[in-house]
């Protein structure tokens, strides 16, 4: 077996990943908007990676995460950098939220795969202990910021139509919203 100088890399972050001192941050939150900006900043947080499904909105477009895009928003205003990486394959998808957020995407992202992640990184020119994931499920977003050494906060998965794996895996791979009064209408 030949292992290639990416392989040892991959093998250098897990080491980092097993060895870094934890951020002093929450590693879940209900809401993308009631992750506390201030915190994030004292951690030196510079870069945000971002999921799209049932983070900022149902894949079924039916809702819009309560003040996510204000959040973001204020976020860029206090200088953190936003990448998207979206495992949809539903593209046109992905540019719309790409151009209404102003934020560069990839998809699809293939997560938890290092690949989209460490690009995402390198386009945003930070390293892993600057770089916060934030997505609602445990299997693509937590287990991907884990792989390549970043924090990740996983929010409340927005309600949609549940695939069968989701049904089985439940609440080891996503956290219920259970709060329906607190959700915005998508009207494109
Ligand atoms: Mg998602």
């Amino acid at each position: 077996m030949t292992m290639t100088s990416g392989g040892f890399g991959f093998v250098k972050s897990l080491q980092k990943s097993f060895h870094r001192k934890p951020l002093n941050l929450p590693q879940r939150a209900y809401k993308v908007a009631s992750i506390d900006l201030i915190s994030l900043l004292e951690q030196d947080i510079r870069g945000i990676i971002l999921d799209l499904d049932n983070t900022i909105v149902s894949e079924d477009d039916r809702y819009l995460a309560p003040g996510a895009e204000t959040w973001i928003e204020n976020a860029k205003r206090q200088g953190i950098q936003f990448f998207i990486l979206s495992n949809g394959k539903r593209r046109h998808r992905v540019v719309y939220w790409s151009e209404r957020l102003d934020i560069p995407a990839i998809s699809p992202a293939r997560k938890p795969f290092p690949k989209s992640f460490r690009k995402a990184m390198t386009r945003m020119g930070l390293k892993p202990r600057q770089v916060l994931v934030i997505g609602d499920s445990r299997h693509t977003d937590v287990l991907g910021a884990w792989l390549v050494g970043c924090a990740s906060i996983q929010v409340a998965t927005l309600p949609h139509p549940f695939r069968w794996w989701e049904r089985l895996l439940g609440k080891w791979v996503q956290i219920p919203y259970v709060d329906r009064q607190d959700l915005w209408d998508f009207i494109e």
